[in-house]
């Protein structure tokens, strides 16, 4: 059976300037708090970081409106149906930096965008570039492109000294370097710190992974693509992929994410829903005897959980430490 797909989610970035970022923060929250929508939006003076659902009927009114202002009016927007909301509630705020880093980094220096075909053909080609898959490691287990080098990074900390020892093996001068993430907006500051790190050519997606599903598919592409939505993994456009995603605990294949059911750890791996059960619902023995277990239910487990200080703050649970 299939379902009704009412809702549309969409995602984009732009890096322009804002003059005011606190007065677009509350100019997208008024707006949208007139429509069906959900979303998650960051804003700073650099520009903005967009990812939302809105009820089908509601897209149109809200893109025109977005078009008329000025930072956002070429914002490169991909949408995906979906039969629901995608994100928990609508949220709207000012965030210092639209891509955490802890350096500086000079954007005005950025990599080459090259069409989602383009990057396909220089794939077939097998140019010899480095593949490098840029997003965290919990989420290239579900999928990558082939051949793709996977850095062990959570953070951006973790990337910068994957840099070093990368630049041990490749000679950065000698080395084109064809990065992907998502949707493109890591890619934009990936690639300014690769390129100020001495690698001079460097390419990525235009429109990031989630263009290139829309235009060429899965080609060159194993497993599934994560999102950060309650959705957590979608098809390659239309495609179905073989899985490559393992469970955690047991190896057998498996494309379902679970939170650790320790609120305290939370962490997002993938589980077959035998191991959810033996392990209840937890990411390593340890867990389980944590004090603050939420009950596993495999209903709901597949959208994200967050950490207990977000219930805690959210649902008036008992004052916690915010960290
Ligand atoms: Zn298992
Ligand atoms: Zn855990």
């Amino acid at each position: 059976m299939s379902e009704q797909k009412n809702y549309s989610v969409l995602a984009f970035y732009a890096f322009e300037p804002v003059a005011d970022p606190h007065a677009e923060v509350v100019a997208q929250k008024a707006f949208l708090q007139e429509l069906d929508a959900t979303a998650r939006i960051y804003i700073s003076e650099q520009g903005i970081n967009a990812q939302m659902s809105l009820a089908n009927n509601d897209v149109e009114r809200y893109v025109t409106w977005l078009r008329e202002r000025e930072p956002f009016k070429n914002a490169d927007i991909k949408i995906q149906l979906h039969h629901e909301h995608a994100f928990p509630r609508l949220t709207v705020k000012y965030r210092k930096q639209l891509v955490a880093v802890d350096c500086d980094i000079d954007l005005s220096q950025r990599g080459q965008h090259v069409s989602p075909t383009q990057w396909k053909k220089m794939l077939d080609e097998k140019t010899g570039a480095l593949l490098l898959d840029v997003r965290n490691d919990y989420e290239c287990k579900v999928g990558h492109f082939a051949n793709a080098e996977l850095p062990p990074c959570n953070e951006f900390r973790e990337f910068t000294r994957y840099l070093q020892g990368l630049k041990e093996r490749y000679d950065p001068k000698q080395t084109p370097v064809m990065m992907y993430c998502t949707g493109g907006i890591r890619c934009e500051v990936f690639s300014s710190l690769m390129m100020q790190q001495g690698f001079e050519t460097d390419y990525q997606i235009h429109g990031g992974v989630i263009k290139y599903a829309e235009e060429v598919g899965a080609d060159h592409w194993q497993g599934k693509l994560f999102v950060f939505d309650d959705r957590l993994t979608v098809p390659m456009g239309d495609h179905d992929t073989p899985s490559v995603g393992i469970c955690h605990h047991c190896g057998k294949p498996s494309e379902s994410y679970y939170n650790c059911a320790n609120m305290d750890c939370n962490a997002l791996f993938l589980c077959c829903p035998e191991c959810l059960t033996t392990h209840s619902g937890c990411c390593q023995d340890s867990c389980r005897q944590a004090s603050r277990l939420r009950p596993v239910s495999q209903q709901n487990a597949h959208k994200p959980f967050r950490k207990w200080y977000h219930y805690a703050k959210d649902k008036s649970w008992g004052k916690t430490k915010e960290k």
